[in-house]
C-alpha cells in the first residue's frame, strides 16, 4: 500500500457506504475504504500512515465553472478590486507602479475593477491609464468578466480603430463619439484575445507554464483538485498546452470550448472543428459555451408585472433560432452545450435550445448545462428538472452578494429567492455547485458555508433561510455532480473503491458544526492521484513500518 488515512470522519460522497474512519490508497487509486482497523491492517513497509485525529475526508471538490486561463496572470496583473481598493485613485495609482516596472510595450493585466463601487464610483478611461501607462498597452478587466477598460495602445495594439462600428452584442462606449476606453462584451473580445496571447508571447513558454502552476496550487489550496475552464479561447488553449507540456498543470482541467474569441459565437466549436485542440489525461474537452445573455447594459430579463404582465428586458446575445441551431449542431456532434444564462429571458430561451437539442442528440447522456441559472422563476426550475438540465449554479455569489443580488430578484417580481437551493433539489434538478472564479471568490467552503448557513457577507440575517441545504448535499454538489457534469464520475467525485484518489482533508466535519461556522473550516491537505500536493502546514507526515499506525 502507497498511503493509508486513518482516524478520521470520511464522508465518501458514495451511496453503498456514505461514510468510513480510514482509506488505503495504492498507484493513485483508492483501493479501500472502511474502519480503521481494517484499512491499519494493510500497512506494509514503506507504507505512508497519516492519522486524521478526527479530521474530515471528502472528494476533491470539483469546480465545473471558473476562469482559470484568466486567472492564471493574476500573480503578474494588478489587482484592481474594489474593496478592498477604496477606489478609482487608489487603483490608478497601482497601474502606474506597475507600469513604472513593466517593458515597455508590454500588456499590463487588471483585474476586478468595477465602475459602480467605491469612492467617486466611474469607468476607467483612456485618457486616465495613457496618463498612468504611456509606454504600454493596458487592459483593466471589470469584476463580472464582461467589460473591460483600454488605453490608446491597447485600442491600437487589439486592433480596435477609433471609428469601428460596434460589433453585434457589444459597444464600444464613447463621450462626443470618441471611445472612452470601455469596453462591453463583444466589443472586449479583441482585447481579451490579444493581450491573452501577448502576456504569453512575453513571457515565454517557461514563465507562462509557471504562473499555471501557480494558480493550480491556488486551486489546491482550496480543496479544488479539477476544474472547467468556462470559455476557452485558442489562447487558452495554448496556455494549458504549453503547461501541461511541462508537466506544470497540477489540477485536471476541462475546456469549455468558446467561440475564437471569449464572447464570440461558437461556430467552429460547434460543428466539432476544435475537438481536435490538445487533450491530455490532465485536459479534457467536450463541451461547447454558449453566452445567452450580456452583463451590460443588463441581462436579458422578464419584468413580472403585479398584474400578470411580462415585460422583456435587455437583449440576449442570440435569437431562439440562431441559440437552437448551435445548441443541435453541438448536440449532433456528440458534444455538450453549457449555456450562460443570467436573465429570466435569458434562461428561457436557454432551457429551450436543450429542449431542441435534446431531441437531436448524437447520445442520450450529453447531459447539457445552463450555467449560472441566477435569476430563474418556479416555472424555469420545475422545466429544468423536467428536461433533465444541468443547472451549475454559483454559491459563491450567493455568499459575496447575497443582499445586492437578492434585491435585484425583488424588483423583478421574480417568485424565487437567491441562489434557491433547496428548491431546486426538490423539484429533482441536477444542481451543480461552482464558484466562475474571478467573478465569485474560489474557496468551495465560503460557498458550502453560505448555502448551508444562508449566512452571507455584509449582512446580519440569513438570506431567505428556508432555501437552506443540508452539508452532505452541498459536498455533492460540488463534488459528485461536478463529475457528472464533466463526465467523470467513473473516476472521481466519490470516495469508492477503484477510483482516483482526489480527497481533501478538512480541519472540522462540515455535517457535524454549527452551520453559520462552516466557513471557519480549514483545507489541510489536498490529494490528487494519490499524492499530497497540498500540505497547509508544510507537515512531515511519519512513514510508517509495518504494522504501525493502528
Ligand atoms: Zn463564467
Amino acid at each position: 500500500m502507497d498511503l493509508v488515512l486513518l482516524g478520521g470522519r470520511v464522508l465518501t460522497m458514495d451511496d453503498a457506504a456514505p461514510r468510513a474512519e480510514a482509506l488505503a490508497i495504492r498507484d493513485g487509486k483508492i483501493v479501500a475504504v472502511g474502519d480503521s482497523s481494517h484499512i491499519a491492517a494493510m500497512t506494509a513497509p514503506g507504507t505512508e500512515v497519516v492519522h486524521l485525529a478526527g479530521r474530515s475526508v471528502i472528494p476533491g471538490f470539483i469546480d465545473p465553472h471558473t476562469h482559470f486561463s484568466t486567472s492564471a496572470f493574476e500573480p503578474i496583473a494588478v489587482d484592481c478590486r474594489i474593496p478592498p481598493m477604496r477606489g478609482k485613485a487608489q487603483v490608478l495609482d497601482a497601474i502606474a507602479a506597475a507600469a513604472a516596472a513593466t517593458p515597455p510595450g508590454r500588456w499590463i493585466w487588471g483585474y476586478g475593477y468595477s465602475g459602480r463601487r467605491g469612492e467617486n464610483p466611474s469607468d476607467l478611461t483612456r485618457r486616465e491609464l495613457d496618463r498612468v501607462a504611456p509606454n504600454n498597452p493596458v487592459c483593466i478587466f471589470d469584476s463580472s468578466m464582461h467589460c473591460c477598460y483600454v488605453n490608446s495602445a491597447g485600442m491600437d495594439v487589439a486592433g480596435i480603430g477609433r471609428d469601428d462600428p460596434d460589433p453585434d452584442g457589444g459597444e464600444i462606449r464613447r463621450e462626443d463619439g470618441d471611445p472612452t476606453g470601455t469596453l462591453w462584451e463583444r466589443a472586449m473580445n479583441p482585447a481579451h484575445e490579444t493581450s491573452m496571447g501577448g502576456l504569453i508571447d512575453a513571457l515565454g513558454d517557461e514563465a507562462t507554464a509557471d504562473l499555471v502552476q501557480q494558480t493550480g496550487m491556488r486551486y489546491l489550496a482550496c480543496g479544488i483538485t479539477s476544474t472547467g475552464d468556462a470559455a476557452v479561447t485558442p489562447a487558452a488553449a495554448r496556455l494549458y498546452e504549453i503547461a501541461d507540456r511541462r508537466g506544470k498543470l497540477p489540477i485536471l482541467i476541462h475546456q469549455l470550448r468558446s467561440g475564437d474569441q471569449f464572447f464570440a459565437a461558437p461556430e467552429r466549436a460547434a460543428h466539432g472543428e476544435v475537438g481536435g485542440d490538445y487533450t491530455s489525461d490532465r485536459i479534457r474537452a467536450g463541451t461547447v459555451k454558449i453566452f445567452m445573455d450580456p452583463v451590460f447594459p443588463r441581462l436579458a430579463g422578464v419584468q413580472f408585472h403585479p398584474d400578470g404582465r411580462q415585460e422583456h428586458l435587455g437583449r440576449p446575445y442570440y435569437t431562439q433560432e440562431q441559440a437552437d441551431d448551435l445548441a443541435m449542431t453541438a448536440a449532433r456532434n456528440g458534444l455538450q452545450v453549457a449555456i450562460h444564462c443570467l436573465g429570466t429571458w435569458a434562461i428561457d430561451q436557454g432551457l429551450t435550445a436543450i429542449e431542441r437539442a435534446n431531441a437531436v442528440s448524437a447520445s442520450p447522456d450529453l447531459r447539457h448545462r445552463i450555467e449560472h441559472f441566477s435569476m430563474g422563476s418556479r416555472a424555469q426550475i420545475e422545466r429544468a428538472a423536467e428536461l433533465g438540465v444541468l443547472a451549475v449554479v454559483q454559491p459563491s455569489f450567493l455568499y459575496a452578494m447575497g443582499n445586492v443580488m437578492n434585491a435585484a430578484r425583488l424588483d423583478l417580481g421574480l417568485d424565487t429567492a437567491n441562489t434557491p437551493m433547496r428548491s431546486m433539489l426538490d423539484a429533482g434538478v441536477n444542481v451543480v455547485a461552482s464558484s466562475d472564479f474571478p467573478c465569485g471568490p474560489l474557496e468551495p467552503m465560503l460557498g458550502i458555508h453560505a448555502i448551508v448557513s444562508r449566512h452571507v457577507r455584509d449582512v446580519a440575517e440569513p438570506v431567505a433561510p428556508e432555501e437552506a441545504v443540508t452539508a452532505e448535499e452541498a459536498i455533492r454538489a460540488y463534488t459528485l455532480a461536478g463529475a457528472r457534469a464533466m463526465h467523470r464520475e467513473h473516476e472521481v467525485g466519490s470516495l469508492a473503491v477503484g477510483k482516483r484518489a482526489d480527497l481533501v482533508v478538512l480541519s472540522n466535519d462540515p455535517t457535524a458544526v454549527e452551520p453559520r461556522y462552516i466557513r471557519e473550516i480549514v483545507v489541510e491537505q489536498t490529494y490528487v492521484d494519490g499524492k499530497r500536493l497540498f500540505d497547509r502546514y508544510g507537515r512531515q507526515v511519519a512513514v510508517a513500518a509495518a504494522g504501525a499506525g493502528a
